[in-house]
């Protein structure tokens, strides 16, 4: 397994504040929010970027962005709305290299995909 931030939380080396966890995934989170409501939806099963994940195994996302789904109703926002985004690679903005999926609601959120 690779050894970044999110496996060293995974199995518990490190703290984090952990919203939801089950055989496939865990959820935490933000440690530098970006909204009122920002959780990260990160698989167990290892892949440094949506790049790496092979269509047999489109169900690794498919479970981040459901259970991101069920938590938003569960805590009551999901009919006000939220966004889901996966950052990728230097230009994506992506920084922790496993797969994760970010939760971001709870205020209206700006437009995004301009260039930095
Ligand atoms: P990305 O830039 O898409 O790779 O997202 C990585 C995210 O992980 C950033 O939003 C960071 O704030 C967040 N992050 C980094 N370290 C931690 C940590 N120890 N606990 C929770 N979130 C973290």
């Amino acid at each position: 397994m690779s050894d970044t931030i999110f496996h060293k939380i995974i199995r518990r080396e490190i703290p984090a504040e952990l919203v939801y966890e089950d055989e496939h995934l865990v959820a935490f989170r933000d440690i530098a929010p970006q909204a009122p409501v920002h959780v990260l939806f990160v698989p167990k099963s290892d892949f440094a970027t949506l790049n790496d994940v092979p269509e047999e195994q489109a169900v690794v996302i498919g479970r981040l962005a459901t259970a991101a789904a069920r938590y938003a109703k569960a805590q009551g926002f999901a009919e006000d709305g939220y966004r889901i985004v996966m950052n990728c690679n230097g230009d994506g903005g992506q920084t922790v290299f496993q797969v994760h999926l970010h939760l971001l609601a709870g205020a209206p959120l700006g437009r995004f995909g301009t260039p930095a």
